[in-house]
């Protein structure tokens, strides 16, 4: 049944096909040699305590400058590194640097508490994960309470008997866990029973209509009841007006980030940041 003009349908698919898999194919090279050829770069978004107004600390977001195709999104490429296994190389690459470069910022008197880091499924997932974080602390001499690990629902939740494992370990090492996107998974609330996490980050999606739809407002306050009710922190994310801050402050959120404070940015914009930011911090911010 697809003779009748079967044969050109067949060939367009295939050459397209094959476009398709060709910049694929090109794109995991360049990912694989983003590493030596320095296409890797980490960008840092303040976070903010929102009654005290202090600077707690950053979340670090990895960018990728392809060579032809310039500056490709993170939700574009980690899929393909975690297709491809490529990911647990870029992400000790990622935990070195941030780890990294806090200790640089602390031991300059930059008065930061804390560094976030992302964690994908299949990091999580890699038995060297442990050794390899306590490898970037010790290597960067940074206490280990000075890291976070960000990390999804639907990750978690893939094997929880080996996730509550981890853990438990990450919590015997001092390190601070905060479940990324909440909100956005198929979440069961009995998981944050069992689950020794530090802190909810609640989901920019919802963030966006807290001044507006009754059903945003409702699931952000409730998940900051929530969260205290269990003795965790919250952190709003994609803050970026200052109603949004203003209600968020005054429904008991205990801290945001995004761009009504700041961009993500490269490391000499954020330690400029920092130093004005800590200027300023008695007028409104
Ligand atoms: P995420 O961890 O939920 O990060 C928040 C995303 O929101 C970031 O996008 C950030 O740039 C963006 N953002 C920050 N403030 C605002 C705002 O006010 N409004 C809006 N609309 N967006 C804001 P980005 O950097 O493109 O990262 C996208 C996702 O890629 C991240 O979501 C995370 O899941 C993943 N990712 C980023 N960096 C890493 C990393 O180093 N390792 C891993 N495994 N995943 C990463
Ligand atoms: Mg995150
Ligand atoms: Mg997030
Ligand atoms: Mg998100």
């Amino acid at each position: 049944r697809a003779k009748a003009g079967g044969k050109s349908c067949y060939s367009v698919f295939n050459s397209n096909m094959h476009a398709e898999a060709m910049s694929r194919l090109q794109i995991e090279a360049e990912l694989n040699r983003g590493i030596e050829q320095n296409n890797f770069v980490l960008v840092y978004q303040p976070q903010i305590e929102l009654q005290s107004k202090e600077l707690l600390g950053m979340e670090s977001l990895v960018r990728f400058y392809h060579p032809q195709y310039g500056l490709m999104s993170p939700l574009r490429f980690i899929p393909i590194l975690e297709d491809t296994g490529i990911i647990i190389k870029i992400g000790e690459w990622i935990i070195q640097t941030a780890v990294h470069q806090f200790k640089t910022w602390q031991d300059a008197g930059l008065p930061l508490k804390h560094v976030a880091v992302n964690l994908s499924a299949t990091q999580f997932r890699n038995k060297h994960l442990l050794d390899s974080v306590r490898e970037a602390l010790e290597k960067s001499g940074l206490s280990a309470e000075c890291l976070e690990l960000e990390l999804t629902e639907s990750l978690l939740l893939e094997d929880t008997n080996s996730a509550v494992k981890t853990l438990k370990q990450f919590k015997d090492m001092g390190i601070r866990v905060t479940i990324d996107d909440f909100g956005t998974g198929y979440s069961s609330l009995s998981y944050l029973r069992r689950f020794p996490v530090d802190s909810l980050k609640i989901d920019k999606s919802f963030i966006k209509g807290i001044i507006s739809e009754p059903e945003d407002i409702a699931i952000t306050v409730a998940t900051i009841d929530m969260a205290h009710a269990l003795g965790l922190s919250v952190i709003a994310e994609g803050v970026e007006t200052v109603e949004q801050r203003d209600f968020l402050r005054d429904h008991g959120c205990d801290c945001a980030q995004g761009y009504y404070y700041s961009q993500p940015l490269n490391h000499e914009e954020f330690a400029k940041w920092t130093i004005e930011y800590e200027k300023n911090t008695h007028n409104d911010i």
